[in-house]
């Protein structure tokens, strides 16, 4: 049976990765998760001057250094989910806190950045059997995915899902309301930058998961899979 790409775009916190990466370990895949690039290209410019005072980002600085920051993931067997290392060092914890997400929607509005992080993304998933997520996915990495799901749900739910998890990894400060806040920003820059705005590919099945609990939101999304490989595979007949 071949292998096919499956892209999963949507907004923040919208549970994306979560089924991306339960859908991937389900049907054999490699899930690549591609908003971590981003957070980890973020937090090497928090952490080698490239934030500015007035938290605009050093463009000039970042170019110069791009080719300083490699961005793999690992297997973690603990989890059987794949963690984020940059240059080497695990960064899965500190690319999720507030510091992170609240500089990652201007990171990721660079031009240069995400041709980058596009070519890079492309150069994981050639021999197809991959699901990524992220916001371009669907329209940039993947044009000619064979499954390509938006998610969406609406900005209260996401802030309640995402401390909910901020709590679980044991952030107790965090507070519902800058949680929402950030998640409002988030979709309001990603929408409306001028590099790959999030949209949803004309091709995209669209999943508002804002009443639906995370297996029932994978069982849907198994189905897809099997739809999708089924009608490849009649296509593929008939020719
Ligand atoms: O998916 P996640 O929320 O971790 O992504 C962090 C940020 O990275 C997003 O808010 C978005 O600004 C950016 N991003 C992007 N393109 C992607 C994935 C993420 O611009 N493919």
């Amino acid at each position: 049976m071949g292998k096919i790409n499956i892209a999963i775009d949507g907004v923040s916190s919208s549970g994306k990765s979560t089924m991306a990466k339960d859908l991937a370990k389900i049907i054999g895949y490699i899930y690549i998760d591609s908003g971590a690039m981003y957070r980890a290209v973020t937090l090497y410019c928090l952490r080698n001057g490239i934030v500015k005072d007035d938290k605009t980002i050093d463009e000039e600085k970042l170019k110069a250094q791009l080719s300083n920051i490699d961005i793999i993931f690992k297997l973690n067997v603990e989890t059987g989910r794949p963690d984020t290392y940059l240059n080497r060092q695990n960064v899965e914890g500190e690319i999720r806190g507030m510091e992170v997400s609240a500089l990652v929607s201007p990171v990721s509005a660079i031009g240069f950045l995400r041709k980058e992080m596009v070519k890079q993304q492309q150069a994981m998933s050639l021999n197809k059997g991959v699901v990524m997520d992220g916001r371009d996915i669907g329209t940039v990495v993947f044009p000619d995915a064979e499954l390509k799901i938006f998610v969406t749900a609406s900005p209260e739910i996401r802030a309640k899902r995402r401390v909910d998890e901020l709590r679980m990894r044991g952030n107790k400060e965090t507070t519902y309301e800058e949680v929402l806040e950030n998640i409002k920003y988030r979709d309001h820059h990603d929408q409306n930058r001028k590099e790959s705005p999030l949209r949803k590919a004309e091709d995209a099945i669209v999943l508002d998961n804002s009443t639906i609990n995370i297996e029932q939101q994978l069982q849907w999304a198994v189905d897809m899979y099997h739809k999708t490989i089924e009608k490849n595979n009649g296509k593929n007949r008939d020719r």
